[in-house]
């Protein structure tokens, strides 16, 4: 199969230009085109991996 075509790929997208910044109010650190994310990484809230059982659990050891 050719898998290449000539003049039939896709204009690259201007999201360069898009301009999306951090969605947290006052923050106008600009997001990358490639964060998912709505907030920068400074206000992401960063969810750690819950490891159950070890140095979490209250009194009993
Ligand atoms: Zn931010």
């Amino acid at each position: 199969m050719k898998a290449t075509r000539p003049g039939h790929q896709p204009p690259p997208s201007p999201t360069n230009s898009s301009g999306r910044v951090c969605a947290h109010e006052g923050c106008a650190t600009r997001l990358s085109v490639y964060n998912p994310r709505r907030h920068c990484w400074q206000h992401t809230e960063l969810v750690f991996p819950n490891y159950r059982g070890k140095r979490l659990s209250p009194g009993k050891a």
